[in-house]
């Protein structure tokens, strides 16, 4: 995790992957090239974190997928697992991820997140669908589900530009 200058800004908590560190199972980015990013990070807006390294788990590590059928909000309460590719259950871990990710977000003041899709703890519009077979479903990971109750608000990757428009909302009124 890194946090980089002033305080007087919208901040913004970012998946560690899209910032280029390989932190990914596969030891791998997801680095996401775009201009704001270089703008946001120059201002000091940026508290990036990869919530499962957070937890502890190492570089690489098996892909980990939700329980087919069960949700992020039921994996917190306790009612449903997220497991990896082994079928290790590893649902302490992703949702002691999902709570430093909370931690850390509300200590740097961070109302807004942008979050890598497609992951079982930073997926924000899908998730895989808890099979390994490479197929989607609508839903959520457990870092989003996590943050976004606690008020933050959420975006994909590829909703950069919707977050560039609400944060200068959020500055302007
Ligand atoms: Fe990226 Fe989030 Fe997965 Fe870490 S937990 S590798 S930050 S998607």
């Amino acid at each position: 995790m890194f946090q980089e200058g002033p305080r007087d800004v919208e901040k913004i908590f970012i998946s560690s992957c899209l910032m280029g560190a390989r932190v990914r199972y596969d030891a791998q980015s997801k680095t996401l090239e775009d201009q704001l990013l270089t703008t946001w990070r120059a201002e000091g807006r940026l508290v990036a974190l990869c919530p499962e390294m957070a937890a502890g788990l190492p570089t690489p590590r098996p892909a980990a997928e939700i329980a087919p059928g069960a949700t992020a909000q039921a994996v917190l309460s306790g009612r449903a697992g997220i497991y990896n590719k082994d079928g290790q259950d590893m649902t302490y871990d992703f949702t002691q991820g999902a709570d430093l990710a909370l931690e850390v977000a509300q200590q740097n003041g961070c109302r807004f997140a942008l979050l890598t899709d497609g992951s079982p703890s930073c997926g924000s519009t899908y998730v895989h669908a808890g099979n390994f077979d490479g197929q989607r479903v609508s839903g959520e990971g457990v870092v989003a589900a996590r943050l976004r109750a606690a008020g933050i608000a959420i975006f994909a990757q590829d909703q950069l530009n919707a977050l560039a428009r609400a944060v200068e909302e959020a500055e302007n009124t």
